[in-house]
């Protein structure tokens, strides 16, 4: 398997039959091979995690399917695209939280999508493919700040840790999880949690604003995680991965 990180929190992520798009929002999508399928997954509308461009990938790529979290809309294109003869709507597949899906890909591979609900807005997607479970966490995090009250924080722990406990013990093969410098002091606390709550396999670093050298900070405090977090580095960085 091969794992494209294309910047901030987007990944492509291409498995043996299928490719998974992770919150794209700019930067460059690796060519696709035609006859491979995509389904694209879109966790929230902010736009360090969407960009509607994604929507132009069904002009070049036939296979294609969008999952979009809550408050996600693809009307717009819809009626352009429909102008021109492209059928988005069907491609469309809403997202709400709390929510299991199963999708069927055009190759006949079937994959199984469950949501949670974020700590900010949208969702986070869990995912089981052939054997496989991936998890891409979209803004789901422990939002806490120094500045903040103590109420406002405690309540956000208790949101996240809500989530975080129905993950509790599961084996993850791959995840993607926010590792963010802005909260200072607090920076590392969701990766901890979420490593301490979920047998995770490896684990991509996302929403580091271009501060990659946070990941070495945390591999420095947390030696036992050594070889688990992965050392991204530069935007367009690919790594292979044994499946
Ligand atoms: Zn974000």
């Amino acid at each position: 398997m091969v794992v494209t990180y294309i910047g901030h929190s987007g990944f492509l992520m291409e498995t043996n039959s299928l490719y998974f798009l992770f919150d794209y929002y700019q930067g460059e999508i690796p060519e696709l091979k035609r006859e491979k399928p995509l389904i694209v997954f879109v966790s929230h509308k902010h736009k360090d995690h969407y960009n509607d461009e994604i929507f132009d990938i069904l002009k070049r790529h036939p296979y294609v399917r969008f999952v979009l979290g809550k408050g996600v809309s693809a009307k717009f294109r819809t009626m352009l695209f429909m102008t021109q003869g492209l059928d988005l709507e069907s491609r469309i597949i809403p997202a709400p939280k709390n929510t299991d899906l199963e999708i069927i890909s055009e190759n006949g591979k079937f994959l199984k999508v469950t949501t949670l609900r974020s700590t900010d807005e949208g969702v986070a997607y869990l995912l089981y493919y052939e054997n496989q479970v991936y998890f891409h966490a979209g803004d789901l995090n422990l939002w806490v700040w120094d500045g903040e009250t103590k109420q406002k924080n405690e309540a956000m722990r208790e949101k996240f840790l809500k989530e975080l406990e129905k993950l509790r013990g599961l084996h993850i093969d791959v995840a993607f999880f926010p590792l963010d410098p802005r909260l200072e002091n607090h920076a590392f606390e969701g990766m901890e949690l979420f490593l301490e709550y979920t047998d995770t396999e490896k684990v991509f670093p996302m929403h580091m604003w271009g501060q990659y050298d946070i990941i070495e900070a945390f591999q420095k405090k947390h030696p036992e995680y050594a070889g688990k977090i992965m050392d991204i580095t530069r935007d367009g960085q690919q790594f292979t991965l044994l499946e």
